[in-house]
Order: structure tokens, then C-alpha cells, then sequence
């Protein structure tokens, strides 16, 4: 790159799932390790049309090598490269021949663009022969997956960010939008701006900046979202205000689904008390929905990190379902994910229970498939460990080498104490990281300096199923490799073929060709006109809506506006859920349900935003929230340094700083996820969250764990 570059280069943002679009302008990079860049909002792309949120307009001053990676490492010692890649692949395959090819495994991150995912789960899948591969994914959106698998037959977002400016009704329910995905809550806001008599509602135990925006605030019980919606299910067929003939037309199951929720929840009084909500808020919400044909569903973390989870995201969808209220302008159920490219991971197949685009072990056919195109020599035959099974399972001394790729789970997997010993314990933990000094880079036997934003190329899928380009402006650190090159170099090394591409256009020509392969319209996920894209289109790629095919070939807004679906009879199905409470319940020694989220201005474990003194402003230190009453019952006040303790995880502590306010429900207390040891000596909560997790998505209930909070 030339010392100044005037043109704007076209990228993506590094942080939340919203994808917002950017452009980069270098100003200066004579100093390689410190170059300067000025980023600017792309006004072109459609997430967000120019706007950028804190984080994304402060991502330039994190690019500086302050703390990065700088050479492999081997038991603590700096190499070279092919001695830290020899002694990955000998240590995988020596497992391999000694304990089974389950005996290795792979943790992967929702930060990792497509290509890197894509080869990381082809290597564990198709070539080793395991699916024990994960993600930090799991912890996000696996409930909302799942959901939408059981109701459509494919884990298929319907809608489009348009549809939460053409919608009359949208209700927000456990998110807080406003931090958590800014340039969202801004359109939103800026909808409801144009056309105020637009409602929203926001349903959280907690009252947060999204309620600012807030028509009605339901401040339910932690954990009832399912009784309230089996509830407006209920009283929607009581008021003749379902779709019949949309139920009839398209969906099954309808009468068991409603039979559930009249039973459970057809008394108001009785929702209004298990919901903690007064029957008048109850009566308004549903009254909004029943008045409101054009309404979004806008859920995240509140609904999916959820021992329910799935269940909670199917009440929302049966309400779709009911009213129509899907594949058309201004409606659907809309999941949120919260890491830039968690969709992306979806696609190639990033979770244990998946295969390639959106194929499934369950079905025999598709393993058929996929290891007829990957002419695999070792295709896995079912699903492998979720995140909280797999790190039992190193615990357990049945994993015996893992390689943690972009991702910290020593601070953010629930039980988080447990995850560093269980590492500890492990033959072999490679982690490949851009930053030197991690909770969990503390842990490896090897070390693999990997570039990073800025630095590479690839694509990623936002929330609402664009696939946007991230595009090299600077270099990186000399010794710093792709993930993906990482990858194929270990492969090749234990004597696979097809890991031999030589960029990362050809490793997304291959992955749009196994979405049309064999796929006659039976799966959803289908890029396949992309597959003979040229390296030039590629590097030019506009942002484009999957599935982008012969009958979409620009994309598509939304999904199923035809009513047909996924499932074997092509048609929607309803779910009757049977609400249930969080596992972990409070008592009289342990009086606090603790709740968990993100800040607006920090991202994750903080390695990049962490640099950034604007962004630490905002708050500088690990805080707990509580309820002045609650405070007052245990004798706190505002300011002091308390220490929580959890329930079940009774040997570790949280020390934070006492905030004391009336936002925060009384009897339960909120304290961000980003603080790690790197920050604070002792502020991961991660550690004080039971490895609770739905049965069906295996994503940890990490809204809901229960503490005492003491003076420090
Ligand atoms: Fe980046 Fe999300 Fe902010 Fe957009 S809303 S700029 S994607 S952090």
C-alpha cells in the first residue's frame, strides 16, 4: 500500500451482527504498526446506509500493533512457522492414532469471516473425521436456530432491517437494541420518528436505553417470555383475530399448539401474575398485537441464552404463524445475532450439529452429499459436542488436543473457572489469536499469530442475511497468516488434498458451489449464482440478501412470501410449548438472579475496544446494577465495591462497583460480560454462570444465574 491511499476502500464493521458498511480512507501509513485511517459510514450499503454506531466510527484508533501477536510459539518460545504448523498436525494426528478421531476438536468464533469457517469445518468434518467443532456462536443464537428449524425446516431469517421500518407494531423482546445493535435501534428510532403513531413495545426484566423508544414496557419476570406469548396466542383465538385461512393454507399443527396455550395460559390474571405484569399492561400489549397486522418480533440474548430457548423462540414464531404474519412488508419473527459474522458461520455449517449449507446430519442423503463434493475421505456421520459438552469433555480427558480459533472461552463459555482447568488439563491447546496476552492465549501449548480485521479479506452475513465484503486496507504484523492459510497448511500437513486454494475468492466459489450442489430447491441456503464468480466481481461484490440463485439472482428481501416452507409437507409448523422457569432458582442465602449483557461501547472481551480511551469512557470499571430497595435491604450504597457470589459456583468471585438504580428490577442484579482478568483481577462473570443449557440448542441459560451480592 502507498503511503496514503485517496481512495475509499469498501468494508464491513468488525463488531455486532447489524454489519454495517464502511469506508476506509488510509491517511497515513508510513508507520506500519500505526497506520492511520479515517472510517467513515458507507453510504451505499443497506444495513445502514451511511451511519455508524461508537464502536464502529472508533474502530480505526484500534488497528495499531500495541499488544498483537507477533510469531508462532511453542511452549512458550518463538519459531517458525512450519515448526509450530508441523507440530499441530503431528500432535493431531498422533491423537488421532491413539484415541479416535473425537479425540480432537476445534472452537471456533462468530468473528471469523466465511472462507475461514468454511475451511475450518470441511478440515474437522469431511478430512479428520469428527464434528467436534464449535462455535462462540452457540452462546448467541443457537435457541433462534434451532427455533426457526422446527417451525420452517431450515434456519432461515424471514425478514429484512426494511421490515422494521415498514411495521406499525415491533416488539422488542429481550434485546437492548440501543447498545447492543445501534444502527438498528437508530432506524428504528428514526422510523418511528417519520410515522409516530408506529408502536413499540420492549419486553425485558431489565429497563434499558431501548425503552426510551418504548410505547409500553413489559418488565417481565426473568424467564416468562413463553407464557406471555402462549398467552397473546390465546387470547388472539379467542378474539377471532387469527389468519384460518393462512393456518389452513399454509401451516400444521395449530390446534394442539393453541389447545397448549389456552390450557397453560388462557387466563390473563394468570399471565399477568406469573409475568409479574399488571393485567392492564397485559391487555394493551395484546391488544397492540391483535390491532396490528404489520408487526416484527425483534428478538436476541434475552430470549435465546435460555435453559428454553428454543421453546421461547417458537411461542414468538406460532404468533407469526397465526396472524400470517410472515414473508410480507413490515412482519415476521426476526432473530438478531450478535457477532459479526455468526450467520456466516450458520451457512458453512460452524455449529457441531450442522453440516455445510445448511445441511444436517440427520438427514443421511446430506452427509451423501456433502462428502461427495468434498470427496472426503473421513466424513463425520453425526453431530459432535456443543461448546459446554466439548470443554467437559477436555475436562474429562476425552478430547486431548483443541485448537481455539479468534475466540476467548476461558473468559466467556458459562462455568468459565472450569474451562481454564479443563484446558489446563489437555495434551495439546493451540489457540490462533491477533492479540499476545488473553485469558485464553495464557493456556496454550501453541500459539499462532493470526491477522485480523483490516488486514483480510472475505465476506461475512449480517442479521438480516446480507453477505457483505470485509476488505484488506493495511498489513498486518510480517509473521501474522489468515486464518483460512492456517488451516489448509495443517491439513495439508496430515496429508489432505483440497486445501490447496490459493485465495480466499476460491475458497467462496467453492462454498457457493456446495450450496447449489445437488439442491433443487429443497434447501435454503443457496448462493449457487455466485459460484463461478470471478476474482475481480469478488473483490467488487456488493452486499447482497441470500439466497442469491437462478430464481433470485440480485437476492432476496424476504423469505417464504410464497408460504411455502421447508419441512417435508411444505408447509409452517406450529410448536405447542409448555413455558418453563429458569433451572436455577433463587432463596433466602442467595437472593439475586444475575443477568448478563453487553455494554454500548465495549465489544466482547475487549482486546480491541479496550484500546480505545472514547470507548472506555463510557464506563471505565465492572459495575453491578441493583435496585435501590433491594441495596437498602443489604446494606449497600451507591459506589462501594461489592463481591457476588454464585450459587453453584461457589469458588470463584466477582468484585464490581455497586450502581445503584431503579432501572434494574428489584431481585436481580445486571453486571456486564466484557470484564476479563486482563481488566479487572477478578471480574469474570462468565465464571459465576452455571453450564445450564437448553436440551435442544445446548446454548447456556446465561441470563439466569443466582447470587449473593456482600460488601467487598
Ligand atoms: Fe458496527 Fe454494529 Fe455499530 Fe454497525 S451497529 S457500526 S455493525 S457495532
Amino acid at each position: 500500500l502507498s503511503c496514503q491511499t485517496k481512495e475509499a476502500i469498501q468494508t464491513t464493521c468488525p463488531y455486532c451482527g447489524v454489519g454495517c458498511g464502511m469506508q476506509i480512507t488510509v491517511q497515513d501509513n508510513s508507520n506500519p504498526s500505526a497506520v492511520k485511517v479515517k472510517v467513515l459510514g458507507d453510504k451505499s450499503h443497506p444495513a445502514n446506509f451511511g451511519k455508524l454506531c461508537v464502536k464502529g466510527s472508533s474502530a480505526g484508533e484500534t488497528i495499531d500493533f500495541a499488544g498483537r501477536m507477533l510469531s508462532p510459539q511453542v511452549n512458550g518460545e518463538a519459531v517458525s512457522w512450519n515448526h509450530a504448523l508441523d507440530a499441530v498436525a503431528d500432535k493431531f494426528q498422533q491423537v488421532i492414532d491413539q484415541y479416535g478421531r473425537d479425540a480432537v476438536a476445534f472452537y471456533v468464533s462468530g468473528q471469523l469471516l466465511t472462507e475461514d469457517y468454511y475451511v475450518a469445518n470441511k478440515l474437522m468434518k469431511g478430512f479428520i473425521g469428527s464434528a467436534n467443532i464449535d462455535t462462540n456462536s452457540r452462546l448467541c443464537m443457537a435457541s433462534a436456530v434451532v427455533g426457526y428449524k422446527r417451525a420452517f425446516g431450515a434456519d432461515a431469517v424471514p425478514c429484512s432491517y426494511e421490515d422494521l421500518e415498514l411495521a406499525d407494531l415491533i416488539v422488542i423482546i429481550g434485546s437492548n437494541t440501543a447498545w447492543a445493535h445501534p444502527i438498528v435501534y437508530q432506524r428504528i428510532a428514526a422510523a418511528k420518528k417519520q410515522r409516530p403513531q408506529m408502536k413499540v413495545v420492549v419486553v425485558d426484566p431489565r429497563r434499558t436505553a431501548t425503552c426510551d423508544l418504548a410505547d409500553l414496557h413489559l418488565q417481565i419476570a426473568p424467564g416468562t417470555d413463553a407464557m406471555l406469548f402462549n398467552g397473546v396466542l390465546s387470547y388472539l383465538a379467542q378474539q377471532q383475530a387469527c389468519d384460518f385461512s393462512y393456518i389452513k393454507q399454509h401451516t400444521e399443527g395449530f390446534d394442539k399448539a393453541l389447545q397448549h396455550a389456552q390450557i397453560l395460559q388462557g387466563d390473563m390474571n394468570r399471565v399477568a401474575k406469573d409475568c409479574a405484569l399488571s393485567v392492564a399492561e397485559l391487555e394493551q400489549f395484546y391488544q397492540l398485537v391483535r390491532d396490528n397486522q404489520k408487526m416484527v418480533s425483534l428478538y436476541s440474548q434475552g430470549v435465546n441464552q435460555s435453559s428454553s430457548g428454543v421453546d421461547k423462540s417458537n411461542a414468538i414464531i406460532n404468533l407469526h404463524l397465526a396472524t400470517g404474519r410472515i414473508g410480507k412488508e413490515g412482519m415476521g419473527p426476526f432473530s438478531i445475532t450478535g457477532q459479526p459474522n455468526a450467520m456466516g458461520g450458520r451457512e458453512v455449517g460452524g455449529l457441531a450439529n450442522q453440516l455445510a449449507a445448511h445441511m444436517d446430519f440427520a438427514n443421511p442423503e446430506h452427509i451423501d452429499t456433502v462428502s461427495r463434493f468434498w470427496q472426503a475421505p473421513n466424513m463425520a456421520q453425526q453431530n459432535g459436542l456443543k461448546a459446554v459438552d466439548m470443554f467437559q469433555a477436555v475436562n474429562d480427558g476425552k478430547i486431548k488436543a483443541i485448537w481455539i480459533i479468534n475466540t476467548n472461552p476461558v473468559v466467556s463459555m458459562p462455568d468459565a473457572q472450569a474451562v481454564r482447568e479443563a484446558l489446563q488439563k489437555c495434551e495439546m491447546v493451540v489457540v490462533s489469536d491477533c492479540m499476545q496476552c488473553t485469558d485464553t492465549t495464557e493456556m496454550a501449548d501453541v500459539l499462532l499469530p493470526a491477522l485480523t480485521w483490516g488486514e483480510i479479506d472475505g465476506t461475512v452475513t449480517n442479521s438480516d442475511r446480507t453477505i457483505s465484503r470485509q476488505r484488506r486496507f493495511i498489513n498486518g504484523p510480517n509473521q501474522a497468516r489468515a486464518d483460512w492459510w492456517q488451516l489448509c497448511q495443517v491439513a495439508q500437513r496430515m496429508g489432505f488434498a483440497g486445501f490447496d486454494y490459493r485465495s480466499v475468492a476460491g475458497i467462496f466459489r467453492e462454498h457457493a458451489a456446495l450450496s447449489g450442489f445437488e439442491n433443487n430447491g429443497q434447501r435454503d441456503f443457496d448462493i449457487s449464482a455466485l459460484a463461478r464468480i470471478s476474482d475481480e466481481d469478488y473483490q467488487n461484490l456488493k452486499p447482497m440478501q441470500w439466497p442469491i440463485n437462478q430464481a433470485n439472482p440480485q437476492g432476496c428481501k424476504r423469505l417464504f412470501a410464497d408460504g411455502k416452507f421447508y419441512t417435508a409437507s411444505g408447509k409452517a409448523q406450529f410448536i405447542p410449548i409448555t413455558p418453563q422457569l429458569p433451572r436455577n432458582r433463587t432463596d433466602s442465602e442467595f437472593p439475586f438472579v444475575l443477568n448478563t449483557g453487553r455494554l454500548r461501547d465495549q465489544w466482547h472481551t475487549m482486546t480491541r475496544t479496550g484500546k480505545t480511551a472514547k470507548l472506555m469512557a463510557h464506563r471505565d470499571e465492572i459495575t453491578v446494577a441493583m435496585h435501590p430497595q433491594d441495596a437498602e435491604k443489604q446494606n449497600l450504597q451507591n459506589g462501594q465495591l461489592v463481591v457476588l457470589l454464585g450459587k453453584t459456583q461457589q469458588a470463584y468471585r466477582v468484585i464490581a462497583r455497586l450502581d445503584v438504580t431503579d432501572q434494574q428490577a428489584k431481585g436481580s442484579v445486571f453486571v456486564p460480560m466484557h470484564w476479563t482478568r486482563q481488566f479487572a483481577s477478578a471480574g469474570n462473570v462468565d465464571a459465576l454462570i452455571p453450564a445450564i443449557t437448553d436440551p435442544l440448542s445446548g446454548q447456556p441459560e446465561s441470563k439466569h444465574a443466582v447470587v449473593k451480592v456482600e460488601p467487598f
